[in-house]
């Protein structure tokens, strides 16, 4: 029997596994033929396709991921990128660079304002001092548990206090005084890929660091995302793909893991399925209590994906957002993330990935087919206008709605829980829990969604082991 069950092969589930397997037997199940999940890089008609996440950011040298990933010998081809970022809007072209001074120059051509320097300055300054404060651990074993871990916070509570309790909408007009709403739109629509929500509903803590991401080593991966998995299942003793857990079972030793064929033991299970579907998986009555509590948190966020294969002479950028005046159909937003394959690489640059933000909701079963291909066609349409791409380069598309997701990663909504005012820390989900042996990693529990915020997750789950 082994230690720990880690199941799902995310990015928190991998990455968990990684430092489990050092001490103890510990197996990853994978209900795909490849690890991933939301950052996977799937084949499709013989071509690669990266699912969701392109962009990979805060892999700094000082960073936990990075010592991670050093320490267990996890390889990967990267290129780090001047520019996080391009965003159109209306007739403006913005490249979020890395460097502060080169995009004061974009930013004060697109959106002149006398305090724009001051305001980056504190953004950059903000996210620094965020990411230098460590040692803080969230956990949720017990009542006494939780108000002890909630303590290690204080230090970043002290650091950032007026901007914690200060809605980022309201500070952000108070602050530049009269603002062009137009840049307002550019703000919400930059805020809103990282912490899947607009200015209004978030703090000033949570609006600096997204704001802040382009600030951060941001890295193109060679291969596609998936290229960091292939990374990690290289050094990983025991990984069962195609293993699709069905059911859970607890009893007083350990926990049960059925699949449609067999089962598996293990004293510990790490669940990295999204929380709000792994209620599918118990039958346990404290179990699903325990994790019915939190579907208050179930955003119903999702997404809908266009994969292109182009076949063009055109240079482009690897990331670009595309703003446009109005609310794209079945979504929520009014941009697309669109991103190109490197020329350099081979497997990936004829590969193109697009999301825009939309809701579960808003896909009715019976009209989904028509639905996606009215969306298709409309993004495909803003991507050849706003990109000079001729219809005749894209070689072919393909789309997916939040029941693709459902049915390749067993979720449908996407994007963890957004990082709302009113989703204060102590309402979240921590990686551990009151069920002895039972943790989650992933981005429905602490801290949040994409690389950084599971990493955090990843990282908090290690201290809570290591303290026990
Ligand atoms: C469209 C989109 C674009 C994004 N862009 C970016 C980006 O550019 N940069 C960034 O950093 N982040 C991005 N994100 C966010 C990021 O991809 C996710 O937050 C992150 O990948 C989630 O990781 P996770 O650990 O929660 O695992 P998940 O991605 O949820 O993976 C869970 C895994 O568990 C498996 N699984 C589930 N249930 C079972 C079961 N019962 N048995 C076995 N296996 C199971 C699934 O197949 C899956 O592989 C994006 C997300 C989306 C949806």
């Amino acid at each position: 029997m082994d230690d720990f069950a880690v199941i799902g092969g995310g990015i928190g589930g991998a990455c968990s596994a990684l430092f489990l397997s050092q001490k103890h037997p510990t197996t990853l199940y994978e209900k795909e033929p490849y690890l991933g999940g939301c950052a996977s890089t799937f084949k499709h008609k013989g071509d690669f396709y990266n699912t969701g996440a392109t962009t990979f950011a805060g892999y700094a040298e000082n960073s936990y991921m990075y010592t991670l990933f050093k320490t267990h010998g996890v390889h990967f081809q990267k290129k780090k990128l001047s520019s996080a970022l391009t965003v159109l809007i209306n007739d403006k072209v913005i490249h979020r660079f890395a460097d502060q001074t080169l995009f004061l120059e974009e930013i004060n051509t697109a959106f002149y304002h006398p305090k724009n320097r001051e305001f980056y300055t504190l953004i950059n300054e903000l996210s620094q001092r965020f990411f230098h404060i460590d040692g803080y651990m969230y956990s949720n074993a017990s009542f006494l548990e939780k108000l002890s871990s909630l303590t290690s916070f204080f230090p970043l509570l002290r650091s950032f206090y007026p901007y914690l309790f200060t809605n980022a909408r309201e500070y952000i007009t108070s602050y530049f005084g009269q603002i062009n709403p137009e840049y307002l739109d550019y703000l919400d629509n930059q805020v809103l890929i990282v912490a899947q929500a607009k200015l209004s509903s978030i703090n000033m803590l949570t609006a600096a660091l997204a704001l802040s991401y382009q600030f951060l080593d941001n890295y193109y991966i060679f291969g596609g995302m998936g290229s960091i998995f292939e990374g990690i299942e290289r050094v990983l003793p025991r990984v069962e793909k195609k293993c699709f857990i069905q059911k859970i079972i607890k009893t007083p030793e350990c926990f049960v893991l059925q699949t449609h064929r067999t089962e598996f033991k293990a004293k510990n299970i790490v669940l990295n399925s999204s929380l709000f579907d792994a209620k599918a998986l118990f039958e346990d009555k404290t179990i699903l209590n325990y994790l019915g509590g939190y579907e208050r948190l179930n955003s119903d966020l999702s997404a809908f994906m266009v994969y292109l294969e182009i076949d063009t002479p055109k240079h482009l950028e690897h990331h670009y957002q595309i703003i446009v005046p109005y609310t794209l159909p079945f979504t929520i937003s009014n941009s697309i993330f669109v991103s190109f394959g490197d020329d350099e690489d081979r497997k990936m640059k004829h590969s193109v990935t697009i999301s825009v933000h939309t809701t579960t909701r808003q896909w009715s079963k019976e009209n989904t087919l028509e639905q996606k291909n009215e969306l298709e066609a409309i993004i495909k349409q803003i991507v050849c206008e706003h990109l000079g791409l001729l219809p005749e380069e894209i070689k072919g598309s393909f789309s997916a709605t939040p029941q693709t997701f459902k049915r390749f990663i067993n979720r449908e909504t996407l994007g963890g829980i957004p990082m709302l005012s009113k989703n204060l820390l102590y309402k979240l989900p921590a990686n551990d829990s009151p069920i002895k042996g039972l943790f989650h990693v992933g981005d429905t529990t602490f801290a949040g969604q994409g690389w950084l915020g599971v990493m955090m997750g990843v990282r908090n789950l290690q201290r809570l082991l290591c303290k026990n």
